[in-house]
This record gives C-alpha cells, structure tokens and sequence, in this order.
C-alpha cells in the first residue's frame, strides 16, 4: 500500500497545492503516494455548522470544539498515526519523519484560530508536533513541511539523493558545504580538495566542514553529538 496522507482541515481546497508539483506532485500522479483533504465543518451538529467557540476562562480568539474536532479523527480510524499540528506539540525531527515515511502514511489535523480544546488530546490517541519555535496562522503549512520532508523519501520519488548518510541530520550534523561549476566566479575558487579527485581526502574534508558548520550554526546539535559519541564508542565508530 503507498503512503496515504489524510489531512483534516477547514482549507480543503489548499491541497495538494505546493505538493502538486515537481518530485512530490510527479509521485502522486505515480501513485507511490495518496492525498486525502478532509473538510473538519462537515462534522459540526448544529445548524450554524460551528467547529470553534470562545476559550473558557476568557481571552482573544476562538478554540476548536473536541467534539467536532473528534467526530472528524473517529472518521478516519485505522492503523495510520493521527498527528495534530501544534506550536505546543514536540518538535518534528528528521528522525521521526523518517519512522513516519517508512509507515502506512499519516493523519494530519490542522487548527486554526487559538488552536484545540486540549480534552481532544486526552480522549483520542493524537500526536501534537510542531515545525518550530514560531506561531503561523493555521496547520496546513505545517502539514505541508511534514508531508514533504515525507514524501521526498518514499522508494522512487527522489532515488538515491535522498538516502544519503551525508544529508543534514542523518547524522547528527548538519551536510557539509556544496559547490558546483563555474570553478571560479567573482574571484572565488572551489576548494582545491574538492578537484583533487582523492576521495579519502575529500571525505576528510566535508567531515571536518560539517562538523565545524554543526559547532558554529547549531550548538544544540553539535552538544547532543559530541554526547552521543562520549556516551556510545560504537556509536562513535558507526560515524567515523
Ligand atoms: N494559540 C496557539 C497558537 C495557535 S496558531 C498557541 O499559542 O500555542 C493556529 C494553528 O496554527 C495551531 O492550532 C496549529 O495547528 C498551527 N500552528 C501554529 N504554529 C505552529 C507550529 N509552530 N507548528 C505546527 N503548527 C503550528
């Protein structure tokens, strides 16, 4: 079976959009992968079709209603994960897109306005992630950057680019600089080591780059792999 991607949105109609092109949109023509966008009003009781209602204990904007919000992830129940995107939800990793890919494919619920009446999270087995330490107006974004990150590694939809141990985060670093033709441009060489054609010299090279890069850009990143690597000798070994 593909991987099938379920969102659940008041936005139907953004989808696939950005997903609909090039790489991503070429594989769902293909059929290595399916998209289904779900209208979370269709599941409202009343007669206003309400989803949302004002936050209890006060304050600006509206909350999504548990119950709709519910009725909308009971509809697709089966053995896919159902992940709700959220500023409040654990950081999405290359990682954990990487388990997800290699998975039936994912539910995505996308809020709006102030975000989910929190019972929702008590009640049904849902997973909160969040793209990032920023707030953007609603999910689907949100579900766009998890379903590409996604997609790009499903078998066929990229070939071997994107299976690369090199690639930023694979392992535990950011990639090493790239640099294509012409070999000079405004008075700028690439490296010498890169046109030398001795591959255990530029394996030398990129390495030292990434993991200076890695110090430099991203502190956290480099902690937790200089941790890793004191931690676990063979762990060490694995990435030498
Ligand atoms: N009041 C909320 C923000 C709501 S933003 C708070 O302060 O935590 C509205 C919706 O946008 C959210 O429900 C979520 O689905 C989406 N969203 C906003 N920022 C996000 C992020 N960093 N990652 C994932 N989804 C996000």
């Amino acid at each position: 079976m593909p991987f099938a991607a379920t969102i659940l949105t008041l936005y139907p109609e953004m989808f696939p959009g950005p997903l609909g092109i090039s790489l991503a949109g070429r594989a769902l023509r293909e059929g290595s992968w399916s998209l289904d966008a779900v209208q979370i009003r269709d599941f409202a009781t009343d007669k206003h079709r309400s989803v949302d209602d004002t936050p209890a204990g006060g304050g600006a904007g509206m909350v999504l209603r548990a119950d709709v919000l519910a009725a909308a992830v009971d509809s697709v129940a089966d053995d896919r994960p159902v992940l709700a995107m959220s500023p409040r939800g654990r950081p999405l990793t290359q990682e954990r897109v990487r388990q997800l890919s290699a998975g039936p494919g994912v539910t995505i619920l996308c809020g709006r306005f102030e975000g989910f009446d929190e019972r929702l999270f008590e009640a049904r087995d849902i997973e909160p992630v969040s793209i990032g330490d920023y707030v953007l107006s609603g999910g689907e974004i949100g579900a766009f950057v998890l379903l590409d990150a996604c997609i790009r590694l499903l078998p066929g939809v990229m070939g071997a680019a994107s299976s690369g141990d090199d690639e930023s985060f694979e392992t535990g670093l950011l990639e090493y600089p790239q640099y294509t033709r012409p070999v000079e441009w405004e008075g700028r060489a690439i490296p010498e080591v890169l046109r030398s054609g001795d591959h255990a010299k530029i394996a030398a090279w990129r390495k030292s780059m990434a993991e200076r890069d890695t110090r430099l850009r991203r502190p956290d990143l480099w902690e937790r792999h200089e941790g890793a690597r004191v931690q676990s000798p063979s762990g060490a070994r694995r990435k030498d």
